[in-house]
C-alpha cells in the first residue's frame, strides 16, 4: 500500500564535540525526524503497521486519541490524508484554551474530525467497553491508542533498529529515546538493544512498567531498560531557559534542530550523563531523533 512516501533508511550521523570527545564516547543521531514532513519521526515508525493493519481489516476510517498538541494526533490526520482513511481524533478538551492549538487546526485540515471530551472521560480511553462504545457511534472505525502505541507500533520502530544494526554493522551499546507513553523505547527493547530512556513528562515512574509490560507482549527477547525521570524540566511541555540554551548550543554545534518537548529533553539528559561520567569510555551510543519539529517554538528556530 502507498504510505506517505518516506525517506527511508534515515541518516546515522555521528556527533563529535568537547563532551564526546572528553569521555570518549561514540555518540550518532538517528535521523528520524527526516522521514517526512508531517508524518515525521517515531509517529510514521508506530502507524506503518497499525495502518497496514487497518487496511487489512478492511477499516475505511482510523479513530485515536490526542491531547491539544499531540504530534500522533498531528500525524495521524496527515496519513489518513494520504491513504484515503477517514480519521476520528478524541481530544481531551479541558485544556485548550483560548481556541484551537495549530495542531488541531492542522488535523481539520487534513479532515480529520475531532470530537472534544472531558478530562474524565477522556481516562477512558484504554477501557475496552469505553472503545466499543466509540466504534458503535462512530461507523466501527479501526482504533489506535493514545501515541500509537500498540503491538503494531513496536514492529514498526523494531525496523528502525534494524536500519541502524546495517549502517553500524553491530548493535550500539545503548539507544537512548525520549519517552511519552514509552511505546518507542519499548519497541527498541524488543528488538533486542538496551534502552536509555528519558521521560517528558513528570512522574514518569510509571513509564517503567508500561514499557517493559508492552516489550514483554511481543516474546522478543528484550534488552535492558534504564529510565530516567529527572529530566522532566517541570512537567510535559514546560521547558526552563537551561533546555533552551542546551537546544541552541546542540544546534549550532552539530547543525541539528531538536525540539523542547522530547528530544531536547532526552539529549540534554545524555549529556547530563556523559558529564557525569555515567559511561565506561568507548561506549557507543544512538540517540533518536524522533522528529516532532512541527511543535518547536519559534524562538527556537
Ligand atoms: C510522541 C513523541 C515521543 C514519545 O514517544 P512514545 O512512543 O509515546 O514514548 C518522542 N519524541 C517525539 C518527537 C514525539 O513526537
Amino acid at each position: 500500500m502507498d504510505l506517505p512516501v518516506p525517506s527511508l533508511p534515515t541518516p546515522l550521523q555521528e556527533i563529535s564535540d568537547s563532551v564526546t570527545r572528553e569521555v570518549g564516547v561514540t555518540l550518532y543521531i538517528k535521523q528520524d525526524d527526516l522521514i517526512h514532513p508531517t508524518v515525521s519521526g517515531n509517529k510514521w515508525r508506530k502507524l506503518k503497521y497499525n495502518l497496514l493493519q487497518a487496511k487489512e481489516e478492511g477499516a475505511s476510517t482510523i479513530l485515536t486519541f490526542g491531547g491539544a498538541f499531540s504530534n500522533h494526533l498531528y500525524a495521524t490526520a496527515a496519513a489518513g490524508d494520504y491513504l484515503n482513511f477517514k480519521t476520528i481524533g478524541i481530544v481531551r478538551g479541558d485544556d485548550l484554551g483560548e481556541g484551537k492549538s495549530s495542531t488541531l487546526k492542522f488535523c481539520e485540515e487534513r479532515g480529520m474530525m475531532l470530537h472534544f471530551v472531558s478530562r474524565e472521560e477522556y481516562k477512558l480511553r484504554n477501557a475496552q467497553d469505553y472503545i466499543a462504545q466509540l466504534r458503535s457511534k462512530l461507523g466501527n472505525p479501526f482504533v489506535i491508542p493514545e501515541g500509537g502505541t500498540s503491538e503494531w507500533a513496536l514492529k514498526g520502530v523494531e525496523e528502525m533498529t534494524f536500519e541502524v544494526d546495517r549502517q553500524l554493522n553491530q548493535k550500539p551499546d545503548y539507544y537512548a529515546v525520549a519517552a511519552g507513553t514509552g511505546g518507542t523505547a519499548a519497541g527498541i527493547l524488543s528488538s533486542g538493544a538496551n534502552v536509555l530512556a528519558f521521560s517528558a513528562l513528570k512522574g514518569g515512574g510509571f513509564l517503567e512498567h508500561d514499557i517493559l509490560n508492552l516489550a514483554e507482549a511481543r516474546m522478543a527477547k528484550n534488552g535492558e531498560l534504564t529510565l530516567f525521570t529527572a529530566y522532566h524540566f517541570k512537567g510535559y511541555a514546560r521547558h526552563t531557559p537551561e533546555l533552551l540554551d542546551f537546544i541552541r548550543w546542540f544546534k549550532e554545534q552539530h547543525a541539528i534542530q531538536l525540539e523542547q518537548v522530547y528530544t531536547g529533553k532526552m539529549l540534554f539528559g545524555l549529556y547530563d550523563l556523559m558529564k557525569n561520567g555515567y559511561f565506561k569510555e568507548g561506549t557507543t551510543i544512538v540517540a533518536v531523533h524522533t522528529g516532532g519539529l512541527q511543535g518547536l517554538l519559534p524562538e527556537l528556530k
